[in-house]
């Protein structure tokens, strides 16, 4: 499958089409989507000098990568609240760090492969719907307890800026900033392919043999194949599941640790399963 018609694809940088994979293909490692996490370690195993493939299912950056918001800023979907009640505040912390690093890692990577059509804009306002006096202290908070530091932007200065009227109270993230997110993917993807990685289009993974030293992928270019696509055009090979996570030096886990992760040694966190090397299955990245 093609894009969808996003504004993304519209003012794509450069339309280039990757091919798909045919034949038997030899990597050192094997990485199944081309979306950010799959990109971004391919780019990191490329750099290390590993031999590294990525197949995608359709093209790269086809998934919520390629068409989201494009804000790159630090923290997690669950909030501040959430993460300290499980993690504690010493961990909260450790986590908040490692967002910001993301999100320098990202700035960096950006400036370092001057990638074409992705246009960092610095600055994002979270602005209020409501009145909301409290949010104030919320940036103080930040402060106090992550050493992150927002501007506090009061209603009429925020509308000053805006040509709405209808929101109140923000904070200005100033080192937070926006992107084009699919050129940068696929200014992640080309960046692989310079250092000598490899990464095929329109070639989903619907087979793994994963028992034994060497493993073998399978795509449609096999005719044994047996996955199909499900009806949001996602691959997935029969019996395939998450796999609990087992792993002794998991830090997610050491540093969220949930009553099931306590009662029960083989929880199923939904964040490090993604991270667990695989035993018999693999684990797609998204
Ligand atoms: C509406 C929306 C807005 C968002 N806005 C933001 C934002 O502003 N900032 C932010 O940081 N995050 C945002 N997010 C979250 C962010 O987009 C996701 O966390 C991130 O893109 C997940 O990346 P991924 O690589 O794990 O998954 P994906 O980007 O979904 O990548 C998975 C890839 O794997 C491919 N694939 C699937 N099955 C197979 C197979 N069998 N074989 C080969 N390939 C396969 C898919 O085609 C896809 O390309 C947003 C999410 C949504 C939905």
């Amino acid at each position: 499958m093609d894009y969808p018609q996003t504004y993304y694809r519209q003012s794509l940088a450069e339309t280039r089409a990757r091919p798909a994979l045919s034949g038997r293909h030899e990597t050192g490692t094997l990485i199944i989507g081309g979306g950010l996490a799959g990109l971004t370690t391919a780019l990191e195993l490329a750099r290390a000098g590993q031999s590294v493939t990525v197949i995608e299912a359709h093209r790269v950056g086809f998934g919520a990568s390629g068409r989201n918001g494009g804000f790159v800023g630090p923290g997690y979907a669950a909030g501040d609240d959430t993460i300290t009640r499980h993690a504690g505040t010493e961990g909260a912390r450790r986590l908040w760090d490692l967002s910001v690093e993301g999100m320098e890692h990202i700035r960096q990577t950006i400036a370092a492969l001057n990638m074409p059509g992705v246009v960092p804009e610095t600055g994002v306002l979270s602005v209020r719907r409501h009145d909301d006096p409290g949010l104030k202290a919320a940036r103080d908070q930040m402060a106090r307890e992550l050493n992150y530091h927002l501007d506090y932007l009061p209603t009429e200065e925020l509308r000053s800026l805006l040509r709405s009227r209808r929101y109140f109270q923000a904070l200005r993230d100033g080192n937070a900033f926006h992107i084009h997110p699919l050129n940068y993917l696929r200014g992640l993807a080309a960046e692989i392919e310079r250092l000598g990685g490899t990464v095929f289009e329109q070639s989903p993974a619907t087979e793994a043999h994963l028992a034994g030293p060497e493993k073998r992928v399978v795509t449609p270019g096999d005719p044994r194949r047996k996955g199909r696509a499900d009806d949001r055009g996602l691959y997935r090979w029969p019996g395939a599941a998450p796999a609990p996570c087992h792993a002794a030096d998991c830090h997610l886990c050491d540093a969220v640790r949930t009553r099931a992760r306590s009662s029960r040694p083989s929880h199923r966190h939904a964040a490090c399963r993604r991270r667990q090397p695989p035993r018999r299955r693999l684990l797609p990245f998204g």
